[in-house]
């Protein structure tokens, strides 16, 4: 009998609707505090940046919120993603687990941003807002935003970190192409951009930086908005279809995972995979290890302190409770562009807290050749992010090849790295180092940290 590669659902077996995670946690996340008065903001302090209906699902205590039928109809674009059996890799690495993973890379942006970016720039059309402001870091939130707007006529400004606004023209041509204009951040365009500039002419950005840039024009102009692709609430609500769907898929392969791993930045393609099957592990329905991965020299979870920090370099976010590098932390350039935040999403962040999920940072050679060995074997080159799941994926296959257990692994491989093939070059080339962030830069990080009267 030949082997099954690939899961698939029809249409009509799509989720009509996004898993909120938080009433079912056993206590709930801290709330965000107003940056001037330290108080808990309410929803009318978000209505500058964000409109009323995704305000509403930041906050909300709802258990599922419908996916409007505007959303699934462009949802079915590309969903459902496939879900893929790795044989090959498990025969490459000899191993008795059965390695799964859920691909986002078919979507028009090549990653998992389209799940969020199309309900955002929906609900922004909805309240009649005419352009969104964003900042991209690899490029890829900045594409699917892109191709959001185009879906809803809206405008698309992004900032795109300067280093990487360099390092992937191509990026910046498909932002284009879906309609949108592109800046280097820090920009001459921002009362912060141009500070920024005076003090170090040749920054290379980071993305704290450009999500102040683009948090400045919005809050200018009342016809503007503003969209983060991770970190808060309701990207990570959004992203819950990727778990949603893997679990029908799993059910289809007869299997149940023991593990369960992927890669964080901001937290969404994880926690998107992850809590759909963290509410069955709550319920008592599986016995579920979940494992997020991050690199070593951006280790927030791993190394960051769990306090109130700002979402940007300039404070003029809320503040909110996470596992924080420090709100001016500039990033060494590694390749893995998406996991280059300083902080992680509180939701996430509290999460990890409550010791519901694991945590593990890694160098990034080390993914580069896990990445290279699933391209060999499946066919796909992953964008350099998901590659720190791989490696964790390979770690975890290998000790099942020694202890003879024949796990069940799960990963998030959240794009394709075709759009990444200098960070491969890089590689190839023996270009890459590896940074680990120093215990210093925390300790100086600490004492930058806003001041908390609580
Ligand atoms: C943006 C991005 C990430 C990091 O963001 P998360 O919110 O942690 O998912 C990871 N991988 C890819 C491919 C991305 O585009």
């Amino acid at each position: 009998m030949s082997e099954t590669n690939r899961y698939l659902l029809d249409d009509d077996q799509m989720p009509t609707s996004w898993y909120n995670i938080i009433p079912d946690l056993p206590e709930p996340p801290p709330p965000p505090l107003h940056p001037a008065t330290q108080q808990p903001i309410g929803p009318d302090d978000l209505a500058p940046l964000f409109p009323m209906d995704l305000i509403l699902q930041e906050v909300s205590t709802e258990s599922y919120i419908e996916i409007p039928d505007e959303v699934q109809d462009v949802y079915k674009l590309w969903r459902a993603t496939p879900l893929h059996r790795a044989h090959r890799l498990e025969r490459a690495l000899g191993t008795p687990a059965r390695i799964y993973y859920k691909y986002e890379g078919v979507s028009p942006a090549g990653s998992h941003k389209p799940n969020t970016a199309v309900p955002q720039a929906f609900y922004n059309a909805k309240a009649g807002v005419k352009k969104l402001t964003t900042e991209t870091g690899a490029g890829q939130w900045g594409t699917a935003l892109a191709f959001a707007c185009a879906q809803f006529d809206l405008e698309c400004e992004v900032w795109q970190v300067r280093a990487s606004y360099d390092q992937k023209p191509y990026r910046r041509a498909m932002m284009q192409a879906f309609g949108a204009s592109v800046h280097p951040s820090p920009s001459e365009i921002t009362e912060f951009g141009r500070k920024i500039l005076a003090d170090t002419p040749d920054s290379p950005g980071s993305l704290g930086i450009a999500i102040s840039e683009a948090v400045e024009v919005a809050a200018q102009n009342p016809e503007v908005r503003y969209a983060l692709g991770s970190v808060l609430n309701h990207v990570l609500l959004h992203q819950t279809v990727i778990g949603e769907e893997a679990i029908k898929q799993l059910a289809l392969a007869g299997d149940s995972p023991d593990v369960i791993i992927g890669c964080t930045g901001g937290g969404s393609n994880f926690g998107g995979l992850a809590f759909p099957f963290l509410r069955e592990k709550l319920a008592g329905n599986l016995d579920v290890t979940i494992r997020a991965v991050e690199p070593k020299s951006c280790p927030t979870l791993t190394k960051g302190t769990y306090t109130y920090d700002y979402g940007d370099t300039a404070g003029m976010t809320p503040l909110v409770k996470m596992h924080t590098l420090g709100h001016d932390f500039i990033p060494d350039p590694i390749h893995a562009g998406g996991l280059r935040y300083h902080g992680m999403s509180p939701l996430l962040s509290h999460i990890y807290e409550l010791g519901l999920i694991e945590a593990e940072a890694r160098p990034q050679t080390e993914c580069f050749a896990a990445g290279v060995q699933f391209a060999r074997t499946e066919g796909i080159v992953p964008a350099p992010e998901p590659t720190h799941a791989l490696a964790a994926t390979v770690d975890e296959a290998l000790r099942c090849k020694e202890t003879g257990e024949d796990k069940v692994i799960l990963t998030a491989m959240c794009g394709h790295g075709m759009l990444d093939m200098a960070a491969y070059d890089a590689y190839f080339a023996g270009e890459l180092v590896d940074h680990e962030y120093p215990d210093e830069a925390i300790q100086d990080a600490l004492t930058r940290l806003p001041q908390m009267d609580l």
